[in-house]
């Protein structure tokens, strides 16, 4: 079946425009991989063949593809109002929809200060955090601890404290003052875990470590992901995050949840923060909040956080920051229209009832060439492979090609693969993607 005009056939003479982003352009364009339509669980490609998607478009689709309700809200709103000025000026949506955010997310989250993406609201949370420690007259406090491991976008602010090496060696100086605690992935201890890692809550004492070598009077903020989600879907071992939160309150650091991946249904429940017990100071999202239709991110901070630089004259700007596309009206529309379709689909549940199916599934895998361990929270799951001493990842990524041939969408971080299917998937189609992975990964060398 063509579904689709022959406009969406593009002559290879017409791809080099576009210089892709985190994609081997080359290798892409002498190949590419189309994806023209999408609905509910599907994609289809520009030859009309449907792709089951395993990955929530990029972790971002959680209510599954053009939703009714959602595509209606953004039309309506594309009509009425197509841009409202972002400063000093505001339209109705953009605080229904906060209220909507604060109202399903951890009680001291009182505030939502939007951005356009999860890299623009990593960078507005951790500057919320430099500037908290300012007001409060902590101005030695500017260090900013990541984690290795940790994906916190391509911002120079997220670059830095993130902890991936390929997505900083080639960009020079990063931020300084910024130091990273030790990862959490230990295949020794941990491998082939159901939920979270018995092993590894101790390693959120090395903070204490870091606050003795530069004295917590320099030190603003913490921010990790409570699921490290690009760098290959790392569980957070059981107690880690609470003892993180004990030792940043000790000392007076911020801690900020990056939850662009897990808020909004991933892990079982609004946000990682509630289904984890542990509340941070700040969280950053984005992806779900529309659930990946019109782009946004934004910060969730604490009344005392927001607070704190509501000082001085009534009409002075309290933080000079922002972006033009801050609150747009169509992504306040999409995020309006978006929350209602997870509440009444009471979708975050279904993703926690759905979850032991996402673990038999991933760990029915137990077995297969090449595994080194399976993991799974809610409805995320991982499959690690043995890495190829020549060429790391590339067994992943071959398995992620065959899929797609198979018809299955599934992502690779280095040697992992990623599942993490729109909210609102069935059994028998987790059942496909495991089967489909189970055949693509057994034909690897
Ligand atoms: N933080 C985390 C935890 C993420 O997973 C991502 C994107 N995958 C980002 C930040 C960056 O978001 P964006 O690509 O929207 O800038």
């Amino acid at each position: 079946m063509t579904i689709l005009s022959d406009q969406l056939h593009l002559h290879p003479d017409q791809l080099g425009a576009h210089w892709m982003p985190f994609t081997a352009n080359r290798q892409f364009k002498a190949n590419p991989r189309m994806i023209a339509k999408a609905e509910g669980m599907y994609y289809w490609t520009p030859d009309g063949r449907k792709v089951l998607d395993g990955f929530s478009g990029l972790w971002c689709c959680n209510a599954g593809h053009c939703r009714k309700p959602i595509v209606e809200a953004i039309q309506k709103q594309a009509a009425t109002l197509d841009y409202s000025p972002a400063f000093q000026m505001a339209h109705p949506l953009s605080f229904e929809l906060a209220n909507r955010i604060v109202e399903i997310a951890p009680p001291s989250m009182k505030h939502v200060f939007y951005t356009n993406s999860g890299s623009e609201a990593v960078d507005t949370a951790l500057k919320i955090a430099l500037g908290y420690q300012r007001v409060k007259g902590e101005a030695s406090r500017t260090r900013l601890i990541g984690r290795e491991r940790g994906y916190h976008g391509v911002g120079f602010g997220g670059i830095s404290v993130g902890g991936m090496v390929a997505n900083r060696k080639m960009f020079g100086a990063m931020l300084a003052g910024v130091d990273h605690l030790p990862h959490t992935h230990n295949l020794a201890k941990n491998a082939y875990t159901k939920g979270l890692p018995e092993h590894g809550a101790e390693l959120a004492d090395e903070l204490e470590r870091l606050v003795a070598l530069h004295d917590a009077s320099t030190i603003a903020a913490v921010i990790v992901e409570p699921m490290a989600g690009s760098t290959g879907v790392l569980m957070p071992p059981k107690g880690y995050l609470k003892r993180l939160r004990e030792i940043t309150k000790k000392h007076g650091i911020l801690l900020i949840f990056d939850e662009v991946i897990t808020a909004f249904g991933r892990m079982g429940g609004a946000f990682a923060s509630q289904v984890f017990d542990v509340e941070p100071d700040m969280i950053t999202f984005a992806k779900g909040v529309t659930s990946g239709t019109v782009p946004m991110g934004g910060v969730l901070a604490s009344k005392a956080v927001h607070d704190a630089f509501m000082i001085g004259p009534p009409g002075a700007i309290e933080i000079f920051h922002g972006y033009t596309y801050s609150a747009h009206p169509l992504a306040c529309a999409a995020g309006i229209a978006t929350l209602q379709l997870y509440k009444d689909g009471d979708l975050f549940n279904r993703a926690k009832q759905m979850a032991p199916v996402m673990e038999s599934a991933v760990h029915g895998l137990k077995g297969g060439k090449n595994i080194i361990d399976l993991r799974n929270f809610g409805l995320v799951g991982a499959i690690e492979l043995a890495s190829r001493p020549d060429a790391p990842g590339a067994r992943a990524f071959e398995v992620m090609l065959k899929c797609w041939e198979k018809g299955v969408l599934v992502r690779t971080a280095g040697d992992n693969i990623a599942i993490a299917p729109p909210l609102i998937v069935e059994a028998s189609q987790i059942a496909q993607i495991a089967d489909t992975l189970r055949e693509a990964i057994q034909s690897t060398d």
